[in-house]
């Protein structure tokens, strides 16, 4: 079993998401998406957890820029997509798409994902039914296709749609807000009363589960490439 803490970071700018990952069984720890290493420093210290591992999603500055310094500090290994090698600094281990990567006894496969870059992998732990979206997956969005194309970015759609509906999955940034005006209908009543419920607290609306998502996020309810490519104007 996993235990994971969301970091915000690049509060009120980018708020990007870092996730401490601990596997409970032997204590292993991650951080994933190190985006700014000060607020992760802080998390670390607090549960007294020294990361073995920095796991990335992809290369962006404002995912990887805690990297070194947590690199310095813990002695990680730095784990991303094989593709991304030469674009995440001091890279260690290079993943491929269906991989399994172990933390302890915690499992990820890695799922490739081309779309808001080429190389961008998800990170899904099928065991503890979670999955890491990076900058692929939103509450309610997407990321924008700066490397990939539509086509490349519907195929890592269907991918995700095809996971199990109960898997919880935790984005790379809090941009839920970007995704309310959205909703409309019964589903999305229940997805905005949660979302600004989990606001108002100062929570992460993640985690949601990936049927609440399905339901209810316009790029995943697109049920036909041109559906989706006339979402993306
Ligand atoms: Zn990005
Ligand atoms: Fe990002």
């Amino acid at each position: 079993m996993l235990k994971i803490t969301p970091i915000l970071c690049r509060a009120g700018k980018m708020n990007n998401y870092a996730y401490l990952l601990v596997d409970n069984d032997t204590q292993t720890a991650a951080v994933l998406d190190a985006s700014e290493a000060a607020p992760i420093i802080t998390e670390c210290e607090k549960q007294n957890i020294a990361p073995q591992f920095l796991l990335n999603t992809h290369h962006h500055f404002d995912h990887v820029e805690g990297n070194p310094q947590l690199q310095k500090l813990y002695n990680c290994q730095i784990v991303g997509a094989e593709a991304d090698r030469g674009r995440i600094d001091n890279m260690t281990i290079g993943l491929q798409d269906g991989d399994i990567f172990k933390l302890g006894n915690s499992e990820a496969r890695i799922i490739a994902a081309d779309g808001h870059t080429i190389g961008h992998i998800l990170w899904y732990f099928p065991q503890d039914k979670v999955l890491f979206t990076g900058d692929t997956l939103f509450n309610l969005s997407i990321g924008g296709l700066f490397e990939g194309t539509p086509e490349q970015m519907w195929n890592t759609l269907q991918k995700i749609k095809s996971l199990p509906d109960d898997t919880l999955f935790y984005p790379g940034h809090e941009y839920t807000v970007y995704g309310l005006n959205t909703l409309s209908g019964k589903s999305g009543e229940a997805y905005i009363a949660k979302a600004q419920n989990r606001l108002e607290q100062g929570l992460p609306v993640s985690p949601i589960t990936l049927g609440e998502e399905k339901e209810c996020n316009i790029y995943l309810r697109a049920s036909r490439l041109s559906d989706f490519m006339h979402l993306l104007g």
